[in-house]
């Protein structure tokens, strides 16, 4: 099996790159964020476990989205691999993924982490905000909380995985083409 995690901050285009690169590589997409927001529209039980996080923009508690994570691979396993977008966000999250894949003798081939500086960002998702209809996008006080919960407890993966000589990272400012080809140009060396 292939597997990549696609990293970066909120609206630094994960959702974007990981619709071509799971094409190009026949990888299979799991994204955490739209996983609850499809609970959440479904008004599933998980949804509404989840919706006043998402709402917030604070992240939903480990024990809950390692389940729904570990669900979703379990219920698509005929594949050449996986694309993590969204996924893992905390310590625990990345030892619970290494743990599981581990168990099925599958590993993480690579983290490639797409760079781009905050506020640039804070433009971005305002402007989504716009059309995606999501309330974590429209509020400049709620992505501000999501940059928070990054920086206490997601940019620590930058170390895990570089720990293990996993971590690549792309500057993720200009075109959507030109971005997906430094990608490409590091997943091909994986
Ligand atoms: P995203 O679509 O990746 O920006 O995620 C939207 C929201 O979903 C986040 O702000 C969190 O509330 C929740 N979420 C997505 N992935 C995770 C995760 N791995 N751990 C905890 N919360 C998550």
């Amino acid at each position: 099996m292939f597997n990549i995690v696609i990293f970066g901050k909120p609206g630094s285009g994960k959702g974007t790159q990981a619709d071509f690169l799971k094409n190009k590589y026949d990888l299979y997409h799991i994204s955490t964020g739209d996983l609850f927001r499809k609970n959440i529209s479904n008004k599933t039980k998980l949804g509404l476990e989840a919706m006043f996080y998402l709402d917030k923009g604070d992240l939903v508690p480990d024990s809950v989205t390692i389940k729904m994570l570990e669900n979703e691979v379990l219920s698509n396993k005929d594949v050449n691999g996986y694309i993590f977008d969204g996924f893992p966000r905390t310590h625990s999250q990345a030892a619970a993924l290494d743990a599981f894949l581990a168990e099925k003798g599958e590993g993480i081939n690579g983290m490639v982490a797409l760079e781009v500086t905050e506020d640039l960002l804070v433009t971005r998702l305002l402007k989504r905000g716009e059309t995606s209809g999501r309330s974590d996008d429209q509020d400049e006080l709620k992505i501000r909380n999501r940059f928070n919960e990054y920086e206490t407890k997601t940019a620590v993966l930058k170390d895990y995985y570089q720990d293990q000589n996993k971590y690549f990272g792309v500057d993720g400012i200009g075109s959507i083409d030109v971005i997906t080809k430094r990608l490409c140009e590091i997943i091909d060396k994986l």
